[in-house]
């Protein structure tokens, strides 16, 4: 998609520090990172979100699930991991081509959410 700014940096419109990349999927650093690993890893077929993924999509997310602790080591994060996939205006999603997060690092990365 010509204006997702994901698919921009797919395309090597716009930089990004690639972690990993195959031909379904790519990784790169966050830019504003949240913990000292933080990775997002997308299809780099444009897909808007976990909301508008279909069955032809399962293949590349169980790619990006299958690759997370590979990649997790390989960034410092060799004992465990956080993946997160904000979806859509509840779950906060900002940029709308679905990423799952890596989050990790040397310590653990604290409570996953704070409890109503
Ligand atoms: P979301 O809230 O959509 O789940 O997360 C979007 C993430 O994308 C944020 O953590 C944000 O820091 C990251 N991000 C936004 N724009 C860019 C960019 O141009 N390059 C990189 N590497 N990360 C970005
Ligand atoms: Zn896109």
């Amino acid at each position: 998609m010509s204006d997702c700014i994901f698919c921009k940096i797919v395309d090597g419109k716009i930089p990004a520090k690639k972690v990993y990349e195959d031909e379904d999927i790519l990784a790169f650093n966050d830019i504003s990172p949240a913990r000292p690993v933080h990775v997002l890893v997308i299809p780099k077929k444009h897909i808007t979100s976990l909301a508008t993924a279909d069955a032809e999509d399962t293949l590349v997310l169980g790619r990006i699930l299958a690759k997370a602790n590979e990649i997790a080591v390989s960034q410092g994060s060799p004992d465990g991991f956080r993946v997160i996939i904000n979806t859509g205006r509840v779950g906060q999603q900002e940029v709308p081509h679905l990423h799952a997060h890596i989050v990790g690092g040397p310590d653990p990365v604290g409570p996953m959410l704070k409890r109503i």
